[in-house]
């Protein structure tokens, strides 16, 4: 299959990982919009959230189960945000599910 992220997943493009275990992937994205930028993704292929379904919601609870551990490992004692931008409206631009982790500045009030 020709996703980037399921490639990042298997070893096949390199990323600088923050965390890993047998479900799921933590790494910094390319492009940070703050000073720390970390998407969470599922090992296994789910385009968006509009695929999350009984079959797989607990790969999704997982990642978000350990995001906080994430923040934690990456100094986020003051808080951070976590978005999932899904299909063309939210500007979702790589079609496997994925989290942004995003903190280290104050992100202000805009956009939830
Ligand atoms: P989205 O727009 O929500 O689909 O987010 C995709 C994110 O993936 C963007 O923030 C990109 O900067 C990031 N990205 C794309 N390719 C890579 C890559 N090879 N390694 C790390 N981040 C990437």
């Amino acid at each position: 299959m020709d996703c980037i992220f399921c490639k990042i997943a298997n070893g096949e493009i390199p990323c600088t990982k923050v965390y890993e275990d047998d479900q799921m992937l933590a790494f910094r994205d390319l492009n940070p919009q703050a000073p720390v930028h970390v998407l969470m993704i599922p090992k296994q292929h789910i385009a968006s959230l509009d695929e999350v379904c009984d079959n797989n919601c607990d790969v999704v609870a997982h990642i978000l189960k350990n995001a906080h551990i994430i923040a934690k490992q990456e100094g986020l004692d003051n808080g951070y945000r976590i978005i999932s931008n899904c299909g063309a409206d939210a500007g979702q631009t790589v079609f496997h599910l994925h989290f942004h982790l995003l903190g280290g500045r104050s992100l202000g009030e805009n956009l939830v």
